[in-house]
This record gives structure tokens, C-alpha cells and sequence, in this order.
């Protein structure tokens, strides 16, 4: 059986992350995460006092920013390196980095710098992953594209949980107005906007359990591998 790409697109917190992770792991694939880089330059900016919206200044700090993919042996997740530091708890639960990040990743020269390095990272094929413009611009021509919606208040309430598991205090409230204003400056912005591509296959998850979607994903790709072949 070929090894394909699977672009996972779709709005914030919808549950990309966790069917892909699913999926790398069923089929044995690598998983890349691309909002974690966009999250892990907004930390770069922040760390280092530049101006989200000083386009100049943070084309010239990208030079400086290394983004690496590792395996925490104690928790048996992937993790983020900036600049080799483990800053993956820092960028899910940083709330300037949930507030910064869309602005920062509709910068041009961002998202060209972090592009490049994710079609190099997905070059060998075998590989899931997920964003806003996998199958549009960083993989067009994936084998199977997915976009993933589900309605904003059980997106919000997913992800309030997630952030309660991680001793956040935040209410549902801040929660869905954090998601939706990422919704909008990711739907509107000039460079690579989030759209569906035009042959992907949309799934609404709202009220599926994460089993059913994985299973429904399953019997498609089952369907391309005959193809494939
Ligand atoms: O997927 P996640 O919610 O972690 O992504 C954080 C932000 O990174 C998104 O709201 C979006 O602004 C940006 N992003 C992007 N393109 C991608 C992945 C993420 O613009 N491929």
C-alpha cells in the first residue's frame, strides 16, 4: 500500500488534533501539528517583546526561530521544541498566545517561513497533518483532504475541558470568544485564508464520539488504498 498525505483543515478546536494524532498512530504515520509553530512564533514574539504587528521586526527575528517536533517519554506525547526548549504546556495554555496567534499567522512572511518547512516535513509522504491551509496551499495535491467543523459552543466546551485538565481558570464565556474571533481573522485574512478545498470531504463532528469519526476516516482511506494500488 502507497503512503499518502492527509490534510486535516477546520475551524479551532474542533477536534483536528486529536483525530490525527488517531490516525498517525493507526496507520503508523508522523503527525504534524502546524498551528503548534504558528503558537510556538507567537511565543518567540512575546518572549522577546516584538510587536505581533510590526511586520518588519518579526520578519527579522525568523532567522532565529528553530521549531522541532519531539516524544515526552513520561507523558508519551508529542511535544514542541522552540529553539530546543520543550514549550509545549507554555503554548496551549499561554492565553497571550491563544490571543496573539492569528494575527501573528496572517503575516505573509510567517506563514511563507513556516510553509516551507512543512512541505519539507511531509516530502516522504506518511504523514498527517493538521492546519487551516494543508489541503489548500501546503499539500493541494494530498490524497485525502479532510475539513472538519462542529458547532462553536461544543467547540468551546471541549475546549474549556481541556484547559480544566490543565488547572486553567477560564470560563466558557472567554473560551468562545477566543474561538471565534480566531474563526474570523482565520476565515478573513488575505494570505491563505481557511477555506474547504474544493475536493475535500467535510465532516461535521458535533455530535460524533472521536471512535465513530476515526472509524468513518478509516473506511475512506480503506476506499483510496484500493485506489492506490
Ligand atoms: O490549530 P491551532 O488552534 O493550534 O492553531 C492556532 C492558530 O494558528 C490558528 O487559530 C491559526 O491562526 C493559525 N494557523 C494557521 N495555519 C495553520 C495552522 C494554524 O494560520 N496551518
Amino acid at each position: 500500500m502507497k503512503k499518502i498525505i492527509i490534510a486535516i483543515d477546520g475551524y479551532s478546536s474542533c477536534g483536528k488534533s486529536t483525530l490525527a494524532r488517531q490516525l498517525a498512530k493507526t496507520l503508523n504515520y508522523h503527525y504534524v501539528d502546524t498551528g503548534a509553530m504558528y503558537r510556538a512564533v507567537t511565543l518567540y514574539l512575546i518572549q522577546n517583546q516584538i510587536d505581533f504587528h510590526h511586520n518588519e521586526m518579526v520578519s527579522n527575528c525568523l532567522p532565529q526561530i528553530k521549531i522541532a517536533f519531539g516524544f515526552d517519554e513520561i507523558t508519551q506525547t508529542q511535544i514542541t521544541l522552540l529553539n530546543g526548549e520543550n514549550v509545549e504546556n507554555e503554548i496551549r495554555i499561554n492565553p497571550r498566545v491563544a490571543g496573539g496567534v492569528s494575527d501573528v499567522s496572517a503575516q505573509s512572511e510567517v506563514r511563507k517561513f513556516l510553509v516551507k518547512q512543512q512541505q519539507t516535513l511531509g516530502q516522504n509522504k506518511g504523514i498527517v497533518m493538521d492546519g487551516r491551509d494543508i489541503g489548500t496551499v501546503v499539500f493541494p495535491s494530498a490524497e485525502l483532504k479532510l475539513f472538519i467543523t462542529a458547532d462553536p459552543k461544543i467547540r468551546a466546551q471541549r475546549r474549556l475541558d481541556e484547559l480544566k485538565e490543565k488547572n486553567q481558570n477560564t470560563s466558557f464565556e472567554e473560551v468562545l470568544a477566543n474561538l471565534e474571533k480566531r474563526d474570523y481573522i482565520d476565515c478573513n485574512r488575505a494570505d491563505s485564508p481557511l477555506m474547504k478545498a474544493e475536493d475535500a470531504i467535510e465532516i461535521d463532528n458535533s455530535f460524533l464520539s472521536k471512535e465513530e469519526q476515526l472509524n468513518l476516516v478509516l473506511t475512506y482511506i480503506k476506499g483510496l488504498a484500493v485506489n492506490l494500488s
